[in-house]
Order: structure tokens, then sequence, then C-alpha cells
């Protein structure tokens, strides 16, 4: 029988519920349980595909090509699961699947009301992972604060899971924050007072309160809280702000997470084991350099728009055993060649990530053309590719004026293109979402980095590397590393004579873990390293 966890948040949004899930996630995991993560957003949008990242952060895809909340990146990175259409479902979603019912006569003249009916669609999909995989325990984060309106029919469908499937079977974790007042050097438990109270309003009783703090609660304040939430202390745990997020699994250990959560659903399992990533925390705390890489794009004001990208250079920091501080550049600034130069001399390694749209795009095809002729290590995803073989078609092969047709409709060299026979769709198609296999060509970098003749990566995108183009380029120079075999779509491109230009048309940012670094982000920092390394005094 399928156990169930709610995660729900208190007081302000943006505590870290999506690490404490994936945290718990780890945890439970550890200890011999099968864990799925799982989040139930309620904003009206179908999924965030179509969200602004400066509102949204990014869109993490799945293997199965859903676009996904940001969340279900450290679901994935924390468990090391690969999770699925199923493990993000918005309200959008919830009400446009019972009114469709509705439309067609599902609901046999009834009334379609919020309770029953969207209550009772949303504890449907809440239940679909037990019926796909049997897992021991569902772990399901509700997005936004108690006390919003849109999210009250999520909080009324868990209230009713405990009476479906029975008390020992729910735990319910609130989420709050504790304010330190710095003057009166004062942790203030009000504001979870009143979270919690109107958490009960709604007719949940908490099993664990986790409590966002700087610093320690003494133990008078401890037991007053836990008095007025209706907890004993032992289920009262803090939550410190960690040096980095792979550190807050240990640091919930600590505090008695496991055991209370095991406590709360009468759970007996073996004891939580956390040593080896404990070993990696460590390893990520005791760097041995520091390298300095610049990351171009048009979205750097918000660095959560960039999260999966960020956390992958981390991890192939970890491995490198290298501190990596990131360079947020706008793009925009590079515009002009000159400023460019002047904006990227001091980095040890660029890296172009994926991106929509025109604004920016000759400031980071002039990134990419300054990291080929210094010989500085370049890494291109997705949009970063594009950019990588424009640049290399106008400066190389010398066509003037060449660009994608998503930003010059009406260049002469579309190098990028949407592909008349991608699913018959010439204008407007849909993107290209989801796993696709990858052949990667022997003797190249990829081929070194990833040490497998086939691979799979996950796509979000809608243009392509245009075949036109391939034999000229190829005689320019250019090294096509990676292939979609069923449809010849180039999957990865090399810049000769250079110790690491890769670009890659998938996103390989979503399959990094904290102690397993993708391969092409582990070596693209091995090489930014030797880089820093060889250019110490250039700063
Ligand atoms: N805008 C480009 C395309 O649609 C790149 C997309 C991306 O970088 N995710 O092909």
């Amino acid at each position: 029988m399928t156990k169930y966890i709610f995660i729900t948040g208190g007081v302000v949004s943006g505590l870290g519920k999506g690490i404490a899930a994936a945290s718990l996630g780890l945890i439970l995991k550890s200890r011999g349980l099968k864990v799925v993560n799982q989040k139930f957003d309620p904003y009206l949008n179908i999924d965030p595909g179509t969200m602004n990242p400066y509102q949204h952060g990014e869109v993490f895809v799945t293997d199965d090509g859903a676009e996904t909340d940001l969340d279900l990146g450290h679901y994935e990175r924390f468990t090391d699961a690969t999770l699925s259409k199923s493990s993000n479902t918005t309200a959008g979603r919830v009400y446009l699947a019972v009114l469709n019912k509705e439309r067609e006569g599902g609901f046999n003249g009834g009334t379609v009301q919020v309770i029953p009916n969207i209550t009772e669609e949303i504890l449907y999909r809440m239940k679909l992972a037990e019926k796909e995989s049997h897992p021991d325990i569902i772990i399901t984060e509700i997005g936004g604060t108690v006390g919003d309106i849109e999210s009250l029919p999520f909080i009324e469908a868990i209230r009713q899971m405990k009476y479906d499937i029975g008390e020992e079977n729910c735990c319910y974790i609130h989420l709050t924050l504790i304010p330190y007042i710095k003057k009166a050097d004062e942790l203030k438990t009000k504001p979870t007072q009143h979270s919690v109270k109107e958490l009960q309003e709604l007719g949940i009783k908490p099993n664990i309160v986790m409590v966002r703090t700087e610093k320690p609660l003494g133990n008078t304040t401890r037991e007053k809280l836990a008095a007025f939430c209706n907890i004993g202390t032992e289920d009262l745990i803090q939550n410190f702000t960690a040096r980095s997020i792979y550190e807050v699994p240990l640091q919930l250990e600590k505090e008695g997470i496991g055991d209370a959560v095991c406590k709360a659903l009468s759970l007996k399992c073996a004891p939580t084991h956390l040593e080896d990533w404990a070993k990696m925390v460590w390893r990520y705390e005791n760097p041995k350099q520091s390298v300095n890489i610049a990351l171009v794009g048009k979205y750097v004001g918000l660095h959560d728009a960039y999260l999966s990208v960020v956390e992958s250079l981390v991890h192939g920091g970890i491995f490198n055993e290298a501190d990596i501080a990131v360079d947020w550049v706008d793009a925009e600034i590079l515009n002009d060649k000159k400023a460019a130069e002047e904006r990227l001399k001091n980095a040890d390694g660029i890296i172009v990530p994926g991106g929509f749209g025109d604004r920016g795009i000759e400031g980071m095809i002039n990134a990419a053309a300054f990291a080929r002729s210094h010989k500085i290590p370049y890494f291109g995803i997705c949009l970063g590719m594009q950019i990588m073989v424009i640049e290399y078609a106008r400066n190389v092969l010398g066509l003037k004026g060449a660009n994608s047709t998503e930003i010059d409709k009406k260049t002469q060299y579309p190098v990028i293109d949407l592909m008349p026979d991608q699913n018959g769709v010439i204008l407007g198609g849909t993107l290209r979402l989801g796993k696709y296999k990858c052949a990667v060509m022997p003797g190249t970098l990829s081929e070194k980095a990833y040490k497998e003749k086939t691979v799979w990566e996950r796509h979000r995108h809608r243009y392509e590397f245009n075949n036109k183009f391939r034999e000229e380029l190829k005689n320019a120079g250019l090294i096509i590393a990676g292939i979609n075999p069923e449809r010849d779509l180039v999957e990865i491109c090399e810049v000769p004579d250079h110790p690491w230009m890769v670009g890659v048309q998938f996103h390989p940012e979503f399959k990094s873990r904290p102690n397993r670094a993708q391969p092409l982000f582990r070596d693209f920092i091995t090489e930014v390293c030797a880089y820093a390394a060889a250019h110490k005094n250039k700063g």
C-alpha cells in the first residue's frame, strides 16, 4: 500500500519547499523505500511551457516530453529518479479535464462543482503514480501558500485523502518561516502560529511543522511553538539556511525528519544512509581551485531561468574539485564586438544556454566568435549550438548574414531553419520535446565524454541545423559529432583546432546529478580548469 506525504507552505513563498520535498525523497530512499516526488501547482496555465522564464524560472523537461515546474529538477537531482508527465499537475489541467468531460456529457446532467468534481479529479491525478509504479511513498508538494484562494481545492483534496486511505497512510508537513528581528535579537513565531491555525481551519492538522530559520530556536520557544501547532517538539523540524542546497538533506536528517515521518506513517524501515551524499557535499564545499564561467543569455536577471544549467556546472565542478563562479552576462551588452571582448576577457569558459526570440542574438554570436578565436572552452546548449553554427558559417565559411530563420526570416543563408519534413509542419509547428536518440561519432570530444555510441537526451526546441548547409560546413571544418539516426538531424557540433568548443541541440542539463555530472558538463569543466590554470595571471 502506498503512503502519502503532503508538503504545504505558509507565511511567504520561496521558502524552499521544493528542496525540502526533494531532500525528504532522498532521505526516505536511503532508508530503502521506493519514493516518487510530484508537484501540484494551483495556477491556471495548463503547464509552465508557455510562461516567461522571468515569471516562473526554467521549464524542466522530462524524458516523456512534459514541460514542468523547475522543482521537478530538484526531485530528479536529489532522488536520482526519472519523472514523467504525471509528476506535475496544474489547476489548469485539472479544470480542462473536468470541463472537457462536461462538454462530452460525462456528468449525466449533474451540476459540475469544485467539490466534489474538481477535488475528485485532483485526487485521481494524485494517485496516478501509485498505479504507474507502485511506490512505497508518494511525496506531493502543493505549490503556493496556504490561504491563497486558488489553492483551496488542492488543500480540500488532500484533506479528503486522509479519510480515503486512512490516517496512518497520510502525513502532512507544513513549511513556514520564523523571521529574525535583528534589532531585538528575537525569533518571531507568530506568523507560523497563524499559518498553522489557517491550515487547521481548512481541516488539516499537520503531523510535522518545518520552520525555516536563520538561528536555532531555544527550548522555551520550541515548546511554546509546538504546543500552539498541536504537535510534539520532536515533530517541529528546523530548516536552517544552508551553505548549499545539497547540504539540506543532511541538516534535515540531523533534525530528525526521517524518524518523524516514519512515526507519522507507522513505517518500519532501515536507518538513513547519506554517507555518499555527505562525501559529495564535502567535496563541493572544499574545492581546490576556482573558475570563472561567463553565462551569456537574455534572462540573466533571474538566475532561476537557468537553474539546471547552473546546477550541472556545479556538478562538473564537484567532479573536478573546482568552485564555479558564474558571471551572468546579459547578451545584449555584447552586441558590440569591442564591448564583448572587454566583458569576456576574464572568462575561463563561456556557456550559451537555451533561449527563444531575437534579443541578444548578435551578442551571443560575438561571444562564440571570441571563444573560438581565443580558444576559450565554449559550451552551446540548444540555442547555444545554433549560435555556434551561425558564427562558424559567417566567420569561417564566409556566408555573410547567415542566420536562423527564427531570427531573420529572409536570410540568404538559413543555416538554422524549420525542417519541412519534421512532422510535415513548416510554420508554427510544436516544439520537439522529450528524449530522442543521438548517435555519437567516433573520435569526437563527445564520444570521449560519453564513452558510448548511442545516447538519449532531452529536447525542447523548434528549429534545426539545416542539412542543406551540412556539406559546406563540414568542408569548412565543422565536425558533426552527433546525429539523430531516425530523422538525420544534427544533434552535436564541434569546432576543430580548439580545445573544447561543443554545441548540442538537446538539453544535457536535465540529466545531470550532483554525484554523477553529465559527461559533457564534466568534460567542459575539466577543460575550463585547464584553461584557468594555464592563464592564471590573465586578469
Ligand atoms: N529558439 C530555438 C528553437 O526553438 C532554441 C530553443 C532552445 O534553446 N530551447 O529551436
